[in-house]
């Protein structure tokens, strides 16, 4: 793990290591599972960079693919839209991030009933946790959460 601290926050070389900080995070529900965000617009496999808007009080967020402009929203942030500011980083200060969700899941680990919003600046590494939403029963899979209009 290529986790290291700079000026007292996390940065990460790869999007595996917002993986390895989901997974390490505590005061929250564990993390069973996780999901890289990608654009159902392009055939990669690799992460996705996005712009985010998210609100960690109000629960909601939305990823603009910085290729094609498309949208995604973390389940039903849309209809819960607070227009929050677009995140930048808090080190290097653009704009631009690979973003992870991590999981806690119940009895079917294909299915979350909480989500965490990471993200990853592309340019300094530095990891941020940006918002987190509670999926009421019964639950959400995972690669649902995202959700495309
Ligand atoms: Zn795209
Ligand atoms: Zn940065």
């Amino acid at each position: 793990m290529a986790l290291r601290t700079t000026h007292g926050k996390p940065t990460a070389e790869s999007v595996t290591d917002t993986v390895d900080w989901l997974h390490a995070l505590t005061g929250c529900p564990p993390i069973a599972a996780t999901h890289v965000a990608r654009c159902s617009a392009h055939e990669t496999d690799d992460a996705v960079w996005f712009y985010v808007e998210a609100d960690a009080a109000r629960g909601v967020a939305r990823l603009r693919c910085l290729a094609c402009g498309r949208e995604q929203h973390l389940t039903d942030s849309a209809e819960r839209w607070s227009y929050p500011q677009a995140w930048a980083c808090t080190r290097c200060a653009q704009s631009i991030a690979e973003v992870v969700l991590g999981a806690h899941t119940g009895n079917d680990p294909q299915v979350a009933d909480w989500v965490a919003l990471a993200v990853r600046c592309v340019d300094c590494g530095t990891i941020a946790g940006l918002t987190d939403v509670v999926l009421p029963p019964p639950g959400l899979p995972l690669d649902q959460v995202l959700r495309t209009d």
